[in-house]
C-alpha cells in the first residue's frame, strides 16, 4: 500500500526537531531509519501529516566512552553497533543481540534509538537495555531528562516519550570485566521477530553467581525485566534445581499474545527455554 500524504521536514539540530514535533503534536512523527515506521505507514496503521527526519542531525550519531558508561547516539545504526570495536570489547551482549535483528539490509538503516523508542514488544534491543540497566537521554519541551529503560515501557507502542520529545542517546553502564552474557532468540526463520527471547548478564565469584540481570523479549505488551528470577539465581552455582525455580519465576511474569508465532502457553515456555540456554552460555563465558 501507499502511505497517506505527509510533509517532510529535515531539521539540523535536536532543538529544531523537538520544536517541530511539539508544533505538530499528534500529527507529527520523528523518523529515524524508517524500518518500523514506514511499514506502519504503508499499512495505514500510522498516518502522520508531518515527518521530522532525524537523519540530518550530526550530534545524534556515534559511540563514545564516558567515565564508566558507554553513550550511543540515537541515530547510530544497528550495523554500526555490530561493527564497533569499543562495544565488542566492553558490552559484547549488544553486538550479539544486534546480529539477531532482521537482516543486514534492515540493520544498515535501522537505528538503535528507533529500536528502543518504537515501543514494539517484538523489538530486541529494549529487553537488552532493561538487562543492562541502560538510561535513555531525551530532549523535549522542558529541556533534557534521563529516563531509566526499566521505567520507559508502559504498553505496546506506549512509552514515557511525550509530544515534542526526541530520544537523543542511550547510556549503558559498562559491565564489570569478566562478566558473562548471552542473548538467546527463538524465531521462525532468519529475519523474524522473536517468538520469545532472553538476555542475561551475570558475574561469577568463587563458582557462584555474584550478580545477575535478565530481560525478556516479546512475551508481554512490554519488554520484561525478570528481577525475581535474577534474585533467585544470585548466590547459586546455577545448579539445575535453582535454574528451574528461576525459570518458573520468569515464566510467571510473561503474558504473551497467541498469534502466528504460537499460542500463549507455548511462547511462555519458549521464554523459559531461551532463558535456560542464555544462563548456561553466560556462565560459560564468564570468568570467576
Ligand atoms: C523485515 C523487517 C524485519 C525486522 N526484524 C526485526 C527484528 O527481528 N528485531 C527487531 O528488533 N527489529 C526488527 N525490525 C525493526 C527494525 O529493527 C527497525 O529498524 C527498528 O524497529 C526501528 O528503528 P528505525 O531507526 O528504523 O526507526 P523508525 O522506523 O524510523 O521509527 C520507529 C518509531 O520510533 C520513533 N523514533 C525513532 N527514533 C526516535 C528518536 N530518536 N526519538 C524519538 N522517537 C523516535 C518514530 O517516531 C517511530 O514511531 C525489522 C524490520 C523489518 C522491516
Amino acid at each position: 500500500m501507499i502511505p497517506s500524504a505527509f510533509s517532510y521536514h529535515r531539521p539540523s539540530s535536536v532543538q529544531e526537531a523537538s520544536s517541530l514535533l511539539a508544533q505538530f503534536g499528534d500529527d507529527g512523527r520523528a523518523i529515524a531509519g524508517g524500518h518500523s515506521l514506514i511499514p506502519m505507514m504503508k499499512l495505514r496503521l500510522a498516518e502522520p501529516g508531518h515527518l521530522v527526519d532525524l537523519g540530518g542531525i550530526a550530534d545524534l550519531k556515534g559511540i563514545r566512552a564516558d567515565g564508566g558508561d558507554i553513550v550511543i547516539g540515537a541515530m547510530t545504526t544497528q550495523h554500526d553497533v555490530i561493527g564497533s570495536g569499543l562495544l565488542a570489547g566492553k558490552i559484547p551482549l549488544l553486538r550479539e543481540a544486534a546480529l539477531q535483528i532482521a537482516d543486514p539490509q534492515v540493520r544498515y538503516m535501522g537505528t538503535l534509538g528507533g529500536n528502543v523508542a518504537n515501543g514494539d514488544p517484538g523489538n530486541d534491543m529494549p529487553a537488552v537495555m532493561l538487562c543492562l540497566g541502560a538510561t535513555y537521554h531525551v530532549t523535549g519541551k522542558g529541556g533534557e531528562r534521563r529516563i531509566p529503560a526499566r521505567e520507559f515501557y508502559q504498553g505496546a507502542y506506549f512509552t514515557a516519550l511525550e509530544v515534542g520529545d526526541v530520544l537523543t542517546a542511550v547510556r549503558i553502564p559498562v559491565p564489570p570485566a569478566g562478566h558473562g552474557a548471552a542473548y538467546e532468540k527463538l524465531k521462525r526463520k532468519v529475519g523474524d521477530y522473536a517468538t520469545a527471547a532472553a538476555a542475561v548478564i551475570l558475574t561469577m565469584g568463587g563458582g557462584k553467581v555474584a550478580s545477575c540481570s535478565i530481560g525478556l523479549t516479546n512475551v508481554a505488551e512490554t519488554p520484561l525485566w525478570a528481577e525475581e528470577a535474577a534474585k533467585i539465581l544470585t548466590g547459586s552455582t546455577l545448579d539445575a534445581a535453582t535454574v528451574k525455580r528461576a525459570v518458573a519465576a520468569a515464566e510467571a511474569i510473561t503474558a504473551p499474545a497467541s498469534d502466528a508465532r504460537g499460542p500463549a502457553h507455548y511462547r511462555t515456555k519458549m521464554a523459559g527455554v531461551m532463558l535456560t540456554r542464555a544462563l548456561a552460555r553466560a556462565k560459560a563465558n564468564a570468568r570467576g
